[in-house]
């Protein structure tokens, strides 16, 4: 019987269908190595099979209500509702959250630049706030400086973004105190924490919406797909009506305010019903591989490892390193191109988004902490189909980049 990870690699990776001829060692040991790859098998299979033996090819059916019922149940949400991505899911926690045309947003400026677009979608102003060295997330202290200052200037934001990222809460309990002396709403994207707990609770549960992702790269996958939660069942409720264009009671199309077309369709999330129970194994896998490659690597000068916070629990979405450039004169650059060099995906961090292009004129506290993370760090492969195998070649690979540039 074939494992699911060389069904993934059958699957996925273009290059190893076209190995027709003999599975030699060094034929093997050129297949791409991604940086996060879908890891997906018969379980998947089953329900897709489902939802079409029921003709349920529709964004309604089974898969959805119980999909939904079966994340409340692993996560502690009273009510959650599926859609089309996770940036739909933040599209509509921004206007849920009450934010219109001119009004401020504080996003984390350490993230994807899914976590500020929606802020741009409703005509609003991101105004974005550093990380922390601790956690990497949204530094509680900067938070607190920016708002006294927003509260002095009478123009406080209507609602604050924050990231867990990389699947590491932020530090809760510091950032919603603050937020809530300030009776501001919070918003946290949790895109890439599915799984992960702070204090004993699911990250997608501290803000009054939280935001999970389903895209291909990350923990858990519908191919693509996300999720809105929060403990106000009438707010997802609304969600649901905003992500279905909107339609009012009535026996024709009757619309008194404006709609998307977000929802999910029911035939992945049959595919994401299979990832959440696989998910344990999954971050799992995750942690083994961040601890496989702080054993391998660890010992290099001047490398390290996201620092993980005790109160959290990460799921270990993707492991990051960094170099610190006055220890060692190995660069970001030069591991990429020798993990490029064996055909292995590799990223740098998230370039900080006060630094984007888009972002140019956007107000920034403090800054500093992200660009550091961003001019340090390396995202490694972590998907958990990898084999030792595959580690091991990562680890070559990026061993050989301090051989040569280390002086
Ligand atoms: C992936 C991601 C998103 C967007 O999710 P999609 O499902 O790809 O739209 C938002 N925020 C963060 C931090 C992410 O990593």
């Amino acid at each position: 019987m074939k494992s699911d990870s060389h069904m993934l690699l059958a699957e996925t990776a273009p290059e190893a269908g076209s190995v027709m001829t003999k599975e030699t060692p060094q034929r093997r040991a050129r297949r791409r190595i991604y940086l996060s790859p879908p890891h997906v098998g018969d379980a998947e299979r089953r329900f897709v099979a489902e939802a079409f033996e029921g003709n349920w090819i529709a964004p309604v059916g089974p898969n959805l209500d119980a999909f939904e019922s079966e994340m409340c149940a692993a996560s502690g949400s009273k009510a959650a509702v599926c859609l089309s991505s996770g940036t739909a899911a933040l599209h509509l926690a921004v206007r849920l959250s009450g934010v219109r045309p001119g009004d401020e947003v504080f996003c984390s400026t350490f993230t994807f630049a899914a976590s500020a677009g929606p802020i741009l979608y409703e005509g609003a102003r991101p105004v974005f706030i550093d990380s922390e060295h601790l956690t990497w997330n949204m530094d509680p202290g900067l938070l607190a400086e920016a708002l006294a200052r927003k509260a002095g200037q009478g123009r406080l934001p209507r609602a604050i973004i924050v990231t867990d990222i990389y699947g590491q809460c932020a530090r809760w309990d510091e950032i919603l105190g603050t937020a809530a002396g300030y009776g501001v709403p919070v918003i946290e994207d949790a895109a890439e924490a599915v799984g992960a707990s702070y204090r004993g609770k699911w990250a997608g549960l501290f803000g009054h919406i939280g935001v999970y992702s389903f895209n291909g790269n990350k923990i858990m996958t519908t191919s693509g797909g996300g999720m809105l939660l929060s403990s106000d069942r009438a707010l997802v409720e609304r969600a649901k009506k905003l992500s279905t264009q909107a339609r009012d009671p009535a026996p024709h199309y009757e619309h008194s305010e404006l709609g998307f077309n977000y929802r999910m369709s029911n035939v992945l999330a049959g595919i994401g019903r299979a990832q959440l129970e696989a998910l344990p194994r999954r971050i799992n896998r995750r942690r083994e591989i961040f601890e496989h490659y702080r054993k391998a690597l660890g010992d290099l000068k001047g490398v390290g490892f996201m620092p993980m916070m005790p109160e959290g629990r990460s799921n270990y979405w993707l492991t990051c390193m960094t170099i610190d450039p006055s220890r060692s004169s190995v660069r970001p650059a030069h591991v990429l191109a020798a993990l490029a060099a064996d055909d292995i995906e590799a990223r740098p961090l998230w370039k900080p988004l006060h630094k984007q292009p888009l972002y140019a004129d956007a107000e920034c506290f403090g800054g500093g902490v992200s660009e550091e993370l961003f001019a340090r760090g390396v995202c490694l492969p972590s998907g958990t189909a990898m084999t030792e195998e595959d580690i091991g070649r990562v680890v070559a690979a990026a061993r050989s980049a301090f051989h040569e540039w280390q002086v």
